[in-house]
């Protein structure tokens, strides 16, 4: 049997190409973008995560992992205390040597790797421009679909790539040909797409009071989950990883209700 040369990366180089591809300096975030829990210096195996908490640490462990990337990191705005949940989650990383690494907004908005260019890509977007205001930032993306799709068919191509189950507001046209994305919690930007004349709108979670907002407005929206959303991100950074370094990257799939 032929024998497999593991490769061994530093993980300061991988810290640094990230950062850079990410462009984390210049994202205004309250995630902590970056490296947030330092461990070993010496990475065989990526393991790429929506959420860090014990669940994925301990996947990540599990699969020989010296390093976990999630786009929902730890550390949100300051040093929080270093107790209860921080405090098992950081003695778990420090105990076994596992670097931690977070990439929030910069992975919502990046133009190829982010999770909206990712889901984009999933329906071949043309005409893509920037949409979903988060501060000042806009943080997904609309474009035009190829050819015109029922509200059916685009909550079953989600489906069919993303896996979950999705909720439709079915208020709008019957074709659709204008989609605008935006992962995650992103509920509030229907405002956005209805003003901007959006003909189904694509996010993660759903919120009670938008059924009559999406009905009166007649527009169409589908909620792909939170999780189901966010999750093609850090598999194309794993992508990427594993071509610019050759070092071997797993997902590790733990998914939330939400
Ligand atoms: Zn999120």
């Amino acid at each position: 049997m032929k024998k497999i040369k593991t490769k061994i990366i530093d993980r300061d180089r991988i810290v640094k190409y990230l950062d850079q591809e990410l462009n984390t300096a210049t994202i205004n975030d309250l995630s902590r973008n970056g490296l947030q829990v330092q461990g070993t210096e010496r990475v065989r195996r990526v393991g790429l995560a929506v959420d860090a908490c014990l669940d994925a640490y301990e996947a990540g462990a599990g699969k020989n992992c010296q390093m976990i990337i999630a786009h929902h990191g730890m550390i949100w705005g300051g040093l929080p205390y270093i107790t209860k949940s921080i405090y098992r989650q950081i003695k778990f990383l420090f105990d076994r040597d596992i670097n931690l690494y977070a990439a929030h907004l910069p992975l919502d908005l990046h133009l190829k790797l982010g999770n909206n260019a990712q889901i984009a890509d999933l329906f071949r977007l043309k005409s893509r421009k920037p949409f979903g205001d988060y501060k000042g930032i806009p943080v997904g993306c609309e474009g035009m679909l190829p050819a015109a799709m029922k509200i059916e068919e685009v909550s079953a191509r989600l489906q069919k790539a993303l896996g979950g189950k999705n909720i439709l507001l079915p208020f709008g046209k019957k074709e659709n040909r204008r989609l605008a994305v935006v992962s995650g919690r992103a509920t509030d930007m229907l405002a956005e797409a209805i003003d901007k004349g959006i003909d189904c709108f694509i996010t993660g979670e759903p919120r009670h009071e938008h059924h009559h907002l999406a009905k009166e407005a007649g527009i169409n929206a589908v909620y792909c989950g939170h999780y189901h959303s966010e999750k093609v991100g850090v598999q194309a950074i794993g992508k990427l990883l594993e071509k610019k370094f050759g070092i071997e990257c797993v997902f590790l799939d733990i998914p939330t209700i939400m």
